[in-house]
């Protein structure tokens, strides 16, 4: 799960990492009253958008006066971003944060990250941050310093410091950077992160260490003993199908391509989108309607992949050990029958019951076409898409 960067200011400053003074505002009004709030004649007004790279787009304003603020507010509110990282559809801006605007020596970058390969949380940063991070990790990547942390013991101050001497920071920084390293990384630690972003940091011109900007992701398995940031969800910034799954305990990810699939288990899912791509197809989505699939969760099931209109053709895919087939056939009959499939569906039964579950397909009178190997089921249902045959 991510969350916005007002938020994650908001949880680092709990573990004594330094941001600027700021509010969040939903209108214009709200947006110079913050403004007031802070004082002095220099602001930034941020959209806040679950991506980054918002400064490009135009999605961060500074202003010199409580009337900019409000234009600024006003610009921003109800526009769509379109930042590299948003897709061409962008992002509809429905909240801003409002922010003292600082006077920046230098822009720094770190973030902690799950380095997969060593299995330990790792860190990573540059002495020159800011919005062209990205070109200078093409560029330059031997000047990317990186660290890894024993899991057992967690960051040591020593590599803190070995950081913050190898980011040059002036002596009188060096210990408020190792406090503002070992604050993230506890924050990493204790809220179950997967990555803790703060890019630029910045070095004011007074000599302080400032989180900017900065960006969290969590890890969606340990929500549930983190209610304070589950809390933090933002359902506009989400694909509304996945949500609507995850209340009805299907795991469903949104995908590119053409084919709709409705499968159960996570490992027959990925086997499935693989074997669908040998055929020269690619998959629309990833569903997972789980072990006690129920002809109710078959059912809203196909109301989500028929949601995405790219689908072309379905494929249902089950292995039913746990589950047995002739439940599933029925609930796909009456997700047929209930929903109105307009494309070809194919299904593929195999495990307990599968005969009975064939003669309730067979004898349900709708043009579904059945398929006995998962290499089959792929086959027919690339064939089916690409000439559009309706079930
Ligand atoms: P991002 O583009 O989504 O990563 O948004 P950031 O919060 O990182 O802001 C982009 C850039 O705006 C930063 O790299 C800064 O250069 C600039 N910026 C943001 N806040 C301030 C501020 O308070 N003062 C000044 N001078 N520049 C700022
Ligand atoms: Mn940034």
């Amino acid at each position: 799960m991510d969350i916005h960067e007002y938020q994650a200011k908001e949880l680092l400053a709990n573990f004594g990492v330094p941001v600027p003074k700021g509010g969040i505002a939903y209108n214009p009004e709200q947006a110079v009253y913050r403004a007031t709030e802070i004082g002095g004649t220099r602001f930034a007004v941020k959209a806040q958008i679950h991506s980054g790279a918002r400064g490009k787009a135009g999605g961060i304003k500074l202003c010199e006066s409580e009337d900019a603020v409000r234009d600024a507010a006003a610009d921003l509110l109800g526009m769509t971003l379109v930042t590299h990282q948003t897709g061409p559809e962008g992002k509809v801006v429905h909240r801003l944060y409002i922010e003292e605007a600082v006077p920046i020596e230098r822009e720094m970058y770190i973030g902690f990250v799950l380095d997969r390969k060593s299995e330990r949380i790792m860190l990573v940063a540059h002495p020159h941050g800011g919005m062209e991070i990205e070109e200078i990790a093409v560029s330059e990547p031997e000047t990317i310093i990186r660290q890894t942390m024993e899991p057992a013991v967690g960051m040591q101050a020593f590599q803190a410091r070995e950081i913050a001497f190898a980011l040059d920071l002036p002596p009188a920084a060096v210990n408020r950077m190792v406090n503002l390293l070992m604050g993230c990384h506890r924050a990493f630690r204790e809220l179950d992160a997967t990555m803790v972003e703060i890019n630029p940091l910045v070095l004011t011109s007074d000599g302080q260490l400032l989180a900017l900007d900065a960006k969290m992701a969590f890890d969606d398995n340990a929500l549930f003993r983190r209610p304070n940031v589950s809390e933090l969800r933002d359902q506009n910034e989400e694909d509304p199908r996945e949500s609507q799954a995850a209340e009805h305990g299907l795991n469903y990810v949104a995908l590119d391509g053409e084919i709709g699939c409705i499968i159960n288990g996570a490992g027959l899912a990925m086997a499935t989108m693989d074997m669908i791509e040998h055929a020269g197809g690619t998959p629309a989505n990833f569903l997972d309607v789980g072990g006690g699939a129920s002809p109710e969760r078959v059912a809203m099931a196909f109301k989500l992949v028929l949601q995405d209109q790219k689908v072309s053709a379905m494929l249902v895919n089950i292995f039913a050990g746990i589950n047995r087939c002739d439940w599933i056939a029925e609930g796909v009959v009456q997700a047929v029958k209930e929903v109105g499939v307009n494309v070809p569906l194919v299904v593929r039964l195999a495990g307990t019951n599968v005969d009975e579950g064939r003669a309730i397909i067979d004898a349900s009178g709708l043009d579904i076409i059945t398929a006995d190997s998962l290499a089959d089921a792929a086959h027919k249902v690339v064939a089916a898409s690409k000439n559009g045959k309706v079930a």
